[in-house]
């Protein structure tokens, strides 16, 4: 298919029904049709690979389902760096493939796929060795910058020692002897995924949240007698907020469940990785910063009005719902960067941490999970079913593809027709459309609609030409154009948008993935949860006793995740979140016909 065919072929939102719009009416017709169709693919897992695969099949023409135990990026996809990247560090490794291949993907997303969502974003590499390291370094960068293909960003340049420490005064010293700096990009993990779902929702593709996959159906299970116990037809899973058991039929499952996936689906080995956010205004620096550490990198990340400043990278052998940050992970990451502040910064500055887990395939037996590799791996455990494992958030329209390439040839083998190829490396995300004159005419739009221009601005690098929405949601009710109190710079609007469109079910939603104040204000959302809540409520129909369970579910959360941040260990962490109802999700089971 050329370009233009699939941007032709990209989701449409004509007045009057909005097909992409996420929310309690869509999530029960979804669920209509994945318990009352057989479908061609159903996708379990709602993380980047998971909405991705959605997508990816959904635009070849298929009739697709997709079912996520908690919420859209629940899981990894909400706490990674932000950055779609090659990897500089991969580079080191010699894994050029996986480097050229993100870079490639950097490209198209920033570009084609995603430009209202995936920004550039520039770092300084400080050098520390004299001789070698600068041609070493701005040899990798050549590559870095050629491997790209058609340029996307600037190039990288050589900073003598004066000048980065211009550029970066919140820098000690005697911390670098010049430096080096070059592009990358960045972009919300979260929101992302919650535009790949709607985008594939534009498709076709039934999508439900707070749905868990119990276990697969093979086909004996679904028509007893009838087959050897085999072929996998279906699963079986819970509507969560419903309490109740229900069985989807699918002629090929794929399960992208990231750090969940279990050892007879694909060996997938989770690693932990922490991040703080700290205010930007703690570090003097025009630059993002990397620096190398003993076993990995640090990132310290511009992230709106906030540094971002990760990661480490342990074993997680505990379940994966309740990755937790501990004090030490905290300690190790504010060692680290203290080592190149003129003031150092200490836990009160810290506004927010976040853990999650890469799910990475353990094809060797390397004791150190930084060593592994960054690949994805497609397994078939069985004849129906596909399994994927590892990769990186910037290669997710490749994994998906991949997924969805080897759910076809299955599909195919097994009675289906042939499946067109994946068209989603030219189809742009939802919002994506008429960026550059939507983006040049930011100023007319904020004296059209009288919000303040950083305020659009930041809207449209978060919803894109659905900006629009959010726009007319205000005009309509002006209150909503106010500041959602303690929440970091967020709208009102944004809250009942998230409900409206985006999918969101719990508090917890919309605090931490739609917007982001759990880990941008230094009391997690504590203060904006009420009203947030009350939005929510008016908008979702909730009672009285699940607007409590909601407020107090939110409120829980954020006390046992400080709880394990004091936790000397790993161990005694996980046991301080292990006790909440959830730790990402907050299962509210409501008997009767709605979720209310
Ligand atoms: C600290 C850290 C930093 C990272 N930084 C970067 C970066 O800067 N750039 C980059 O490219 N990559 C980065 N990554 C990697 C990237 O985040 C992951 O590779 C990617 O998000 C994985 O997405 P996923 O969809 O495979 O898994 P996930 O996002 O974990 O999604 C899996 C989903 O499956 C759901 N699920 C599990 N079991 C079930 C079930 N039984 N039924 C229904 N649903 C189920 C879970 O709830 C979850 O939402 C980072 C990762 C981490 C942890």
């Amino acid at each position: 298919m050329t370009d233009t065919a699939a941007i032709e072929a990209s989701p449409i939102r004509p007045a009057g029904i909005d097909a992409t719009a996420l929310n309690p009416a869509h999530r029960a017709t979804s669920l209509t049709r994945m318990t009352g169709e057989v479908l061609d693919v159903l996708v379990v897992g709602g993380g980047v690979t998971g909405v991705g695969a959605a997508v990816d099949a959904a635009s070849r023409g298929l009739s697709v389902g997709l079912i996520e135990e908690r919420d859209y990026a629940a899981g990894a996809s909400s706490k990674s760096s932000k950055l779609i990247h090659g990897g500089l560090r991969y580079l080191e490794m010699l894994d050029f493939a996986l480097v050229r291949e993100a870079l490639r993907e950097r490209r198209l997303l920033l570009t084609t796929i995603a430009p209202h969502l995936v920004k550039p974003v520039a770092f300084l590499w400080p050098l520390t060795h004299r001789i070698w390291e600068r041609p070493y370094l701005a040899a990798g960068l050549l590559l870095y910058d050629t491997m790209g293909g058609r340029r996307a960003v600037p190039r990288a340049r050589q900073l003598s020692r004066s000048a980065a420490l211009a550029a970066a005064p919140g820098l000690r010293p005697d911390a670098l002897i010049g430096g080096v700096s070059f592009f990358d990009t960045q972009a919300d993990d979260a929101r992302m995924v919650a535009m790949l779902a709607r985008t594939a929702a534009g498709f076709g593709a039934a999508l439900a949240t707070n749905v868990r996959m119990e276990h697969t159906l093979r086909a004996g299970d679904a028509s007893p007698g009838t087959m050897p116990a085999q072929r996998v037809v279906g699963v079986a899973a819970r509507d969560l907020l419903h309490d109740a058991d229900i069985t989807i039929r699918a002629r090929h499952v794929v399960l992208a469940t990231g750090a969940w996936t279990r050892g007879d689906q694909l060996q997938v080995r989770p690693s932990k990785g922490v991040h703080i956010t700290v205010p930007r205004a703690r570090i003097a620096m025009d630059f993002g910063l990397l620096m190398r550490t003993e076993k990995s990198v640090l990132f310290v990340i511009p992230w709106g009005d906030h540094w971002l400043i990760g990661d480490t990278d342990t074993e997680w052998p505990y379940d994966p719902a309740y990755a937790a940050a501990s004090r030490a992970d905290v300690a190790y990451l504010l060692a680290k960067v203290n080592g190149v502040l003129r003031e150092p910064l200490t836990e009160a500055d810290i506004q927010g941490v976040f853990a999650g887990l890469r799910p990475l395939v353990a094809a060797s037996a390397a004791a150190d999970t930084t060593k592994l590799s960054r690949e994805h791996t497609i397994s078939s455990p069985a004849p129906g079913v596909s399994v994927i494992g590892g990769g990186k958030y910037t290669t997710y329209r490749v994994m998906a593809r991949d997924l969805i390439d080897a759910a076809a040839t299955d599909l195919a083998g097994h009675g289906g027709g042939r499946v067109p190829a994946s068209v989603t490396h030219a189809l742009p995300l939802l919002g994506a459309d008429q960026w550059s004159q939507r983006w040049s005419a930011r100023r007319e739009t904020a004296a059209r609609c009288g919000l303040p221009l950083s305020q659009v601005e930041r809207l449209l690098n978060r919803y894109g030409s659905c900006t629009d929405d959010v726009v007319r949601l205000i005009a309509a009710r002006p209150d909503l154009g106010e500041l959602l109190a303690g929440a970091g710079g967020y709208l009102r609007a944004e809250v009942v948008y998230a409900c409206t469109h985006e999918g969101a079910i719990h508090l917890e939603d919309v605090l931490a993935r739609r917007t982001r104040t759990a880990i941008e204000v230094r009391d997690r959302g504590v203060a904006a949860a009420a009203d947030a809540c009350e939005l929510m409520a008016t908008e979702l129909g909730w009672s009285t006793p699940r607007r409590e369970r909601e407020l107090a579910s939110y409120l829980a959360r954020v006390a046992a995740q400080l709880a394990g941040e004091t936790a000397h260990d790993d161990e005694s962490a996980y046991r301080a979140l292990r006790p909440t109802a959830g730790s990402d999700a907050v299962s509210c089971p409501e008997a009767g016909a709605d979720s209310r």
